[in-house]
């Protein structure tokens, strides 16, 4: 069994059980996201494995080896958290080196390493500036630098972007997923943003109250989410209809005014055109959108079709594309 594996494993603070009997595989150059909500127990999973928590059950191994004695600075494991706990009176080369200091490279090597690094992370001309000169997405990349220098035999992010705003956060998942192939890295990756996740992982791993309940790649995962929690948690919108439970992907609704021929009786959920009614309407990333009632499924957001012109209280049809609906 090449990299990490970890069976039936339970993380306990007294009588909290915040990992509740984990079972959780890693493969060598993999990245797995564990995602899930604030609370679901991710971080004590993270924090097991990389034995700043001790396991009260359960096998964890690394390439078949037991690691459940093993001290945390001789697993091999490199860290990285949501504040990256930079070294303030130290530049950004000086954070980048700090590892390779600590393993006792030689100075040359040690230099080449870290060009190499800055590189990677798109920093190759910031090696003097201090790290209080930095943005938070920078001071981030600096972190991930630091991390990688060593060539941890496995990368684990707790969080790492969650400090940084929404923009911010998806441009750096997407140089982070590259960063991590480029780096040929094993990764185990923390977040309770499923963007994140499907952007930075190959597989995902889906948990709920300390439990792991569905894994599979982002394609699998969306195409197919295991009840309708999970469906909820992914970014679904999940209505009963005529005793079918179904998950609709946010972006396959779009509205159009209510024109006389649709008459409502004949729009009907098989036909994927439903009525509605406005509720307000907003503009987002350069489209017009609707928030719309519609009897029986609630409210949801729909995108509007090019420039029509939409007005609270309004009936309008809405579509919905087949493709983006899911049968639980
Ligand atoms: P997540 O990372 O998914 O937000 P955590 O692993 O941080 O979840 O927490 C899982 C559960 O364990 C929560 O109920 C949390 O309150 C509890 N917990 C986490 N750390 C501690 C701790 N040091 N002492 C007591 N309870 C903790």
């Amino acid at each position: 069994m090449d990299g990490l594996q970890l069976r039936g494993g339970v993380v306990r603070y007294g009588s909290t059980t915040a990992v509740a009997g984990v079972d959780l595989r890693v493969r060598r150059g993999e990245v797995v996201a564990l995602l899930g909500p604030s609370g679901c127990g991710k971080s004590s999973l993270l924090r097991a494995v990389a034995g700043l928590e001790p396991l009260a059950a359960g096998e964890l191994t690394w390439d078949g080896a037991d690691m459940t004695g093993v001290p945390v600075h001789r697993r091999g494991f490199g860290l990285m958290f949501q504040d990256g706990q930079l070294f303030p009176h130290r530049d950004v080369a000086g954070n980048v080196v700090y590892g390779l200091q600590m393993a006792g490279m030689p100075r040359a090597a040690q230099r080449e390493r870290v060009a190499e690094l800055l590189d990677l992370v798109g920093l190759a001309d910031y090696a003097t500036r201090p790290i209080t000169a930095l943005s938070g997405g920078e001071q981030q990349r600096v972190a991930l630098a630091r991390a990688l220098a060593p060539r941890p035999r496995l990368l684990l992010l707790d969080e790492p972007l969650s400090a940084l705003d929404r923009a911010l956060r998806e441009h750096l998942a997407t140089e982070l997923h590259d960063i991590l192939r480029a780096a040929g890295t094993t990764a185990l990756y923390v977040t309770h943003d499923h963007d994140e996740a499907f952007t930075v992982a190959d597989r995902v791993a889906l948990m709920r109250t300390g439990q792991i309940v569905q894994t599979g790649t982002p394609a699998e995962l969306w195409a197919h989410p295991v009840d309708a929690e999970a469906a909820r948690f992914l970014g679904y919108w999940v209505v009963q209809e005529a005793g079918r439970t179904l998950a609709i992907s946010p972006h396959a609704l779009t509205v159009a005014p209510l024109v006389e021929d649709d008459g409502a009786g004949h729009i009907d959920p098989d036909s994927h055109l439903l009525q509605g009614t406005v509720v307000s309407v907003g503009f987002a990333r350069g489209r017009t959108t609707a928030r719309v009632a519609i009897p029986g499924w609630g409210e949801q957001t729909a995108t509007a079709d090019g420039a029509t012109c939409l007005d609270a209280g309004s009936p309008v049809r809405v579509q919905v594309e087949p493709r983006g609906v899911v049968e639980l």
